[in-house]
């Protein structure tokens, strides 16, 4: 399993990319502040590091010259509200992995810690991604490498969002999941609670694996059937 540091101030955000990446089987620690960052990122402990800029006792990117000049060389995801392209330009100069920008979709921020965590050098298994890559059973499986589901004998591709919804789905099988935890984990915090976006995808995922497997549970939500028929 993968541990994440997440080097975070803001309350939210922290909540929120704690919550979705728990749901994800990533493991995770909070650094508010880059003190606390830097002990932590010096025991070794640590897969990958999302890292806030805008910190109260130091500016995230001094943190980060400081951790490669410390010889931490795990992969570091930039996650800020500086958009401004010098900070992205000096973020990559000083050991950046990837830079992303808030507000951000959590699927977008998931993508890029899996890729990150692929990219490394092979020092160990990298965990998350090693483990189960296959979801369901039987009839209807989900592939988390190709982005794929098998629809009986019939491989089926999914768009980005589509996976992101699937996955979802696939982790909490046999349970309901309500319009908001879907907005919420799929399309970010930040997105209107009033769209009807889930419905649309909901729409697109029965169409791509078969009108009767995702149950519409009236007042509740939708849940994925049980695979085992
Ligand atoms: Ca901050």
């Amino acid at each position: 399993m993968s541990h994440i540091l997440l080097v975070e101030d803001e309350e939210r955000v922290a909540s929120f990319v704690k919550k979705g990446l728990l749901s994800q089987g990533f493991e995770l620690a909070i650094a508010p502040l880059a003190k606390t960052a830097m002990e932590m990122a010096l025991t070794g402990d640590f897969d990958l590091m999302i890292l806030d800029l805008g910190l109260p006792d130091q500016d995230g990117l001094e943190l980060l010259d400081g951790l490669r000049g410390q010889g931490v060389s795990m992969p570091v995801i930039i996650l800020t509200a500086r958009d401004d392209i010098d900070d992205k330009v000096s973020g990559f100069e000083k050991g950046a992995n990837d830079y992303l920008t808030k507000p951000f979709r959590f699927e977008e921020l998931v993508v890029r810690i899996k890729a990150r965590l692929r990219d490394r050098p092979s020092d160990g298994p990298t965990a998350a991604y090693d483990e189960a890559q296959i979801l369901g059973q039987g009839e209807l499986l989900l592939d988390l490498r190709s982005r794929q589901a098998k629809v009986g004998v019939r491989w089926v591709e999914l768009a980005t969002r589509e996976f992101v919804l699937a996955e979802l789905f696939f982790r909490n099988e046999g349970k309901v999941l309500s319009r908001e935890q879907i907005l919420d984990r799929v399309w970010g915090y930040d997105y209107d609670p009033g769209s009807n976006i889930v419905d649309v995808y909901v729409g697109y995922l029965r169409k791509k694996l078969g009108s009767d497997r995702i149950e519409t549970i009236r007042g509740q939500g939708y849940r994925l059937r049980q695979l085992c028929s």
